[in-house]
């Protein structure tokens, strides 16, 4: 008999296909009120799931008593409760690499969009408010030269590293666990302890995941460190910072501008006094959001999700203490 697959999340024609020939198929369209309910009343039958920004915690994971595994399509895995599906033995798998250089990407559109105040000045044009040659009021800063600083040096990591280096010759400097030869090698780049970057770097770029560790990792003492003219860029997770302490912080000016594709709660609140400020670049959680990388990560989630269900290793399996065969 096919196994249960419940997705809460649509993916692509080709791939409904592929799964639909492996496994009996169960689509929830959105996660809105109705869409919970039908995943609850899927769970106890289901061996797979799949899909993206649900809190898949012991709760909900109680009502699953047959689930084998669990693709996530993202690369990170903060919405799972990993120690407890390990205890339990589900797989759980993630998207790495095919969305790194999209993310790297949107990272650099953030630096960009903040330094040269491109939505600001973009939005001035388009209120009919362009109305002679602009001045020193509307000069934002260089990006070319100016020292690009990057919190988590892993795959994301090393992508900005190498646009910031190569193509606008930043000077890198970064921190993780700890320093890596190679970086250093390749993009001349530097290790720096966390309190040295922050002062140092004209651009603070935050790319680690969130986890008991990295949450509110920046804080009010960490916006402190930092300069009048830093620029402070999120594409990791909005929990890693303390977003009141960063709203004070631009208040204050004590910090130039921001550029966030991620916030402690999301979909944004929409009295969020971040969006007050003009010198913040909000945009919605796009960071790997391209047809293409969308499409290669749901591929890569129901290639781990069919491995795992057919007794196979998936490629990107996150909880390997689970991998027992
Ligand atoms: P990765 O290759 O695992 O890199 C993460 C890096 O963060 C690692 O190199 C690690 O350093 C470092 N790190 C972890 N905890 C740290 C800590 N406490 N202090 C300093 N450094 C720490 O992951 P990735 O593929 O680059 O993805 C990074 C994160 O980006 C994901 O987890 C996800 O949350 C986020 N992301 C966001 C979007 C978006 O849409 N905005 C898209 C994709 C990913 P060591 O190597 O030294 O351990």
């Amino acid at each position: 008999m096919k196994k249960h697959v419940v997705l809460y999340k649509k993916l692509s024609a080709p791939l409904m296909a592929r799964l639909h020939e492996a496994a009996q198929v169960t689509l929830i369209e959105n996660l809105g009120p109705t869409g919970l309910a039908q995943l609850r009343d899927a769970l106890p039958s289901a061996h797979g799931l799949l899909g993206a920004s649900l809190r898949l915690d012991a709760n909900l994971l109680d009502l699953a008593p047959q689930l084998e595994a669990v693709a996530s399509v993202s690369v990170g895995v903060d919405n799972y409760d990993i120690d407890y599906l390990t205890q339990r033995g589900i797989l759980l798998s993630n998207t790495p690499d095919v969305l790194t250089e999209t993310t790297a990407d949107t990272g650099f559109a953030l630096i960009l969009a903040t330094a040269r105040r491109v939505v600001e000045l973009a939005n001035m044009v388009r209120a009919g408010n362009w109305n002679q040659n602009i001045g020193p009021l509307h000069f934002g800063s260089d990006v070319h030269g100016k020292t690009l600083g990057i919190i988590g040096m892993g795959r994301i990591g090393e992508a900005l590293a190498q646009r910031g280096h190569f193509g606008f010759g930043m000077p890198v400097i970064y921190h993780s666990h700890s320093p890596k030869p190679a970086v250093d090698q390749r993009f001349d780049a530097q290790y720096r302890s966390l309190p040295d970057l922050l002062q140092q770097a004209d651009f603070v770029c935050l790319t680690l995941p969130l986890t008991a560790e990295t949450q509110g990792l920046i804080g009010a003492k960490e916006f402190a460190l930092m300069g009048p003219e830093t620029i402070f860029i999120n594409i990791s997770r909005g929990k890693v910072v303390d977003e009141a302490a960063l709203v004070e912080a631009l208040q204050q000016r004590t910090i130039r501008a921001a550029g966030l594709d991620v916030f402690e709660r999301e979909p944004l609140n929409h009295d969020s006094p971040l969006l007050r400020l003009s010198n913040v670049v909000a945009t919605p959680h796009i960071g790997s959001a391209t047809h293409e990388t969308r499409e290669a990560m749901a591929k890569c989630a129901v290639d781990n999700l069919l491995a795992a269900l057919a007794g196979e290793r998936p490629k990107n399996l996150v909880n390997t203490s689970a991998w027992k065969r």
